[in-house]
């Protein structure tokens, strides 16, 4: 069976399976990589995703260790990497808005030095990661509202979703839950091996699901084109043999696959503008209609188990609406058909930004150098660049005035030590560029970055500065209220004799 990289992702990237562009903080691009066709095509480097910090050869993306830093091609690749070779050395373009986007400078100074630094640097980079549902919410194409990490995760955990689990999901729209779920359910990983490694575990005392089967999610879904592009993404993805998808209208058909098995579902999430209209499918004993039609269907038709829910085990739902009318109303049909332990949950989550504040840094004006680095021996690397340009300029400064020491004791023009006309040159343009205020600030500033330079080495940067913790004031989320209720497991005579019988004669 196909693997998906949701879930068994490997230690690489892999041709024809999707990896995740890391741009920077909560900005991800997904890509199904693609290996390299023939040269007929006209494509010589292959396919190429573009992004903002540069163009990447999917045969640069394809089997990388995940997490790699992976740089931008350094040949221009505006025409997506058709016939790629021709912009050889031509350098892709930067603007000035995707510098200071992309190292995120906070004030002029660090403007000036990332400007400065980025010339240098050719080309930007992404990292390459390994799928995860948390990074797919981030970046799915959006067909509708979608359920985000913080609902979902609290969602999954009350209707107790876990390898082996079945849980119902209707409707799909983008996704977002069903590839939460689809991992929460996933009961495939290969066996745990951590006393290898000296750790003690009590894996053997987790009690075995009643029941156990494979782990699947049903989800349905009434739009026809949601329905498709979601089954296009499932089949992309490795999910087909976990996600089952059916083109429905849950209101009016229930949730019953005919010709497979029952689906025997623990756990059901409904993500729909009207979930009481679903609840009427989802009884412990339903009525089936007569196959015959001119058979008179209800009431005569007998009851029977519905084999939409799990017959042994309790019952556990959750449906997501943003209004409290909407809660209102599913709470008195979840009453009415018998739902018990019934609450209503809002989140507010919050992330909290934990950093070191590089104070002493960013007034040596090392910030705006490193941030823009791909590493710190990059960063190093610049720094001893402008430490030399810095000697280079102190030297000239030293000749000039020594000349003008000269000439004004109308001493010989031409003497040994003089400089040559072209370093005369360039010491005019630095003259010319660098006067009055401007070369003061370029002086300190080099010699500065200089006196870093010579004490990085030594120095821990992550240690420095001053740990500070924020609250973030925006979180990506749709908040809505989450109703939570179980159905209790069915109770028969039987199992009241047995229960008597095994626990009868105790306290
Ligand atoms: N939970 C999804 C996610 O995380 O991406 C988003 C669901 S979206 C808000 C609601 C979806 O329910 C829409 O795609 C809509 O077409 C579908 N829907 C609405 N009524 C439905 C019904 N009666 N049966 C099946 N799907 C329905």
């Amino acid at each position: 069976p196909r693997t998906s990289p949701f879930l068994t992702p490997g230690s690489h990237s892999s041709a024809s399976s999707l990896s995740i562009l890391h741009l920077r903080r909560d900005q991800h691009t997904p890509v199904i990589l693609q290996p390299s066709s023939s040269p007929s095509d006209g494509y010589i480097e292959g396919p190429v995703t573009n992004t903002r910090f540069g163009s990447f050869p999917h045969s640069t993306l394809i089997n990388q260790p995940w997490g790699s830093q992976i740089r931008a091609s350094e040949v221009d690749t505006g025409s997506r990497g058709r016939k790629g070779w021709e912009g050889k050395g031509k350098k892709r373009k930067r603007g000035s808005d995707e510098i200071a986007d992309e190292v995120r400078p906070e004030t002029e100074e660090e403007v000036e030095g990332t400007r400065k630094a980025i010339k240098t640097s050719a080309t930007g980079f992404v990292h390459i990661l390994s799928p995860t549902p948390e990074l797919w919410t981030s970046s799915l194409p959006h067909r509708t509202q979608v359920v985000y990490t913080p609902d979902y995760s609290y969602i999954l955990h009350r209707l107790r979703a876990r390898p082996g689990s079945v849980i119902i999901e209707a409707g799909a729209g983008s996704g977002s839950f069903t590839h939460a779920a689809a991992r929460a359910v996933f009961d495939g990983y290969p066996a745990l091996s951590i006393q290898d490694e000296g750790i003690q575990t009590n894996a053997s005392a987790e009690p075995a699901l009643p029941g156990k089967q494979n782990g699947k999610v049903y989800s349905f879904e009434f739009h026809e084109q949601r329905c498709t592009a979601l089954q296009s993404e499932i089949k992309d993805h490795g999910l087909e043999g976990i996600v089952e998808l059916t083109h429905r209208d849950v209101c009016t058909e229930g949730f019953t696959i005919s010709n497979s098995p029952p689906i025997h579902a623990s756990a059901i999430f409904l993500d729909l503008p009207a979930p009481w209209l679903a609840l009427k499918h989802l009884t412990r004993r339903i009525r089936r209609k007569s196959l015959d039609p001119s058979a008179n269907p209800e009431p005569t038709t007998p009851l029977t188990p519905n084999p939409v829910l799990h017959p042994s085990l309790p019952i556990h739902i959750c449906t997501f609406s943003p209004c409290i009318e909407q809660v209102t109303r599913t709470i008195s049909t979840l009453r009415s058909h018998g739902w018990l332990d019934i609450s209503m949950v809002e989140l507010s989550a919050k992330k909290i930004e934990t950093r070191r504040e590089r104070v002493g840094l960013q007034e040596e004006g090392l910030r705006g150098v490193n941030a823009s680095a791909a590493n710190v021996e990059e960063a190093v690397e610049r720094l001893r660049e402008v430490e030399g340009r810095t000697r280079w300029f102190h030297e000239m400064e030293a000749r000039k005035e020594k000349e003008q020491e000269q000439e004004r004791d109308g001493a010989e023009a031409k003497k040994d030590g003089e400089p040559d006309d072209m370093v005369k040159g360039e010491m005019e343009k630095e003259n010319d560029t660098v006067n009055g205020k401007e070369k003061e600030k370029y002086t300190s500033k080099a010699s500065r970055l200089a006196s870093i330079a010579s004490r990085l080495p030594t120095r821990k940067l992550y240690k420095e500065g001053r740990l500070v913790h924020r609250p973030e004031p925006e979180l990506k989320m749709h908040t809505s209220y989450l109703v939570f209720a179980i159905f209790p497991r069915e109770w028969s005579d039987e199992d009241e004799k047995e229960a008597e019988r095994v626990w009868g004669g105790r306290e």
